[in-house]
């Protein structure tokens, strides 16, 4: 079967050949019929996160992936139905632990997980996987086309779980909400405060010049466009209104304090970011006094359990299609994987603690693999 396969940090990423999987007892087999690309991919192939499994010098890419059962190997799901693959496992030669047993793997520490496509794992962009069925969340065949959503937006089912945790212990009642970066994870969000968390004002920031895509995704939602070129993330209380959630979805390292800034007294800022080093000045004694004082909170959040799968498909069948069909902006086969991957060969250093990777032309939002047409 054909997959696709990286060398870290040594290029961009090639169709090899591999054997089908045979599923173990406890697995099913499933065909793979779409793969997401995301910015986590663009890190994984420059070499900056993640990295390949024991023994091996390749991995197989793709984390957000939808599938069709093709042999249920006795696990109870049924051949034909349509499945979404969770991403972490446990690590080799491990069969659970104390987080896979409580179904919390995505609070499992460093050294206690893998990720499929990410870290240590092969991932899904395979014509077939296999996986225990534990680990497979059926989707309704009519959203299976966008099946590989589920992912990025159980990401953001998870941070808005906790952010909402973390303010549970009085009665809060978030009115606005301040989505930082419009890549997919953040328009995605957006989509979320507006369409079916019910925030009455939402905002997003980005860097684009009018026209462009994005800005007119975030508009077609309701929501107010911020440029951070023209309002910096400290400077957006003052200039539109103070925030009761901010979402950081940019992996700017700056934004995660100047939320701070941002929150409204009560409010909660939920990081998602995964920059790279970077040493700026900032300073800390007045947003220590300013979280003390204002009972702010910061959140960080990274993956996703299986409840946020869940909650993610009943979240995707409720999202608009011409906000699905706005932020996907190709699928293609893997005859044109370059066009799926437009920047992979040529990533660029940054210097501002961002990946300095992701798509390259302008306005490519969210691209997919396809392995097998519906
Ligand atoms: P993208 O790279 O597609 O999106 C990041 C967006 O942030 C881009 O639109 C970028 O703008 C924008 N941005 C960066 N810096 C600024 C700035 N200073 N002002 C305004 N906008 C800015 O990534 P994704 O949407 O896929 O993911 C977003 C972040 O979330 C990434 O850091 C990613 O690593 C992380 N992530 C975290 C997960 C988790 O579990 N915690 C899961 C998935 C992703 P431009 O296009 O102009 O560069
Ligand atoms: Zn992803």
């Amino acid at each position: 079967m054909k997959a696709i396969a990286v060398q870290p940090g040594a290029g961009g990423p090639d169709v090899v050949s591999r054997p089908v999987p045979e599923p173990a007892p406890g697995e099913a087999l499933v065909r793979i019929h779409r793969v997401g690309v995301d910015g986590t991919d663009y890190e994984v192939i420059e070499g900056t996160h993640g990295g390949v499994p024991d023994g091996d010098d390749r991995l197989v890419l793709g984390h957000e992936a939808v599938g069709v059962v093709e042999d249920p190997n006795g696990t109870g799901l049924e051949a034909g139905q349509y499945v979404v693959p969770t991403v972490r496992r446990p690590p080799p030669g491990v069969e659970t632990n104390d987080y896979f047993e409580r179904g919390d793997p995505d609070m499992a520490p460093e050294g206690e997980y893998v990720e499929r496509g990410i870290v240590g794992a092969h991932g899904f962009m395979a014509e077939y996987v296999t996986s225990p069925a534990a680990y497979l969340v059926p989707i309704p065949d009519e959203l299976a086309p966008w099946g590989f959503l589920v992912e990025p937006i159980s990401i953001t089912e998870k941070a808005i779980e906790h952010a909402r945790a973390s303010r549970s212990a009085f009665d809060w009642r978030p009115e606005s909400a301040l989505v930082l970066g419009t890549g997919a994870l953040g328009l995605l969000t957006a989509a979320m405060f507006t369409e079916t968390l019910g925030y009455e004002r939402v905002y997003c920031l980005g860097r684009k010049d009018r026209p462009h895509p994005t800005i007119d995704i975030v508009e077609r939602l309701g929501a107010t466009y911020v440029d951070s070129r023209e309002t910096p993330v400290d400077e957006v209380a003052a200039a539109y209104e103070p925030m009761d959630v901010v979402y950081e979805a940019t992996g700017h390292a700056t934004h995660a304090f100047e939320s701070i800034d941002a929150l409204a007294p009560n409010g909660v800022a939920a990081l998602l970011g995964v920059p790279t080093d970077w040493t700026f000045e900032i300073d800390g004694g007045r947003l220590h006094r300013d979280l003390v004082l204002s009972n702010k909170a910061l959140v960080g959040s990274v993956n996703s359990n299986r409840r946020h799968f869940e909650a993610a498909i009943d979240t995707l069948a409720a999202l608009p299609d011409w906000l699905l069909e706005s932020i996907v902006t190709g699928i293609y086969g893997l005859d044109e994987i370059e066009r799926a991957f437009p920047s992979a060969t040529a990533p660029a250093a940054t210097t501002d603690g961002g990946s300095g990777v992701g798509p390259d032309d302008d306005t490519t939002i969210k691209t997919a693999v396809e392995f097998m047409p519906i």
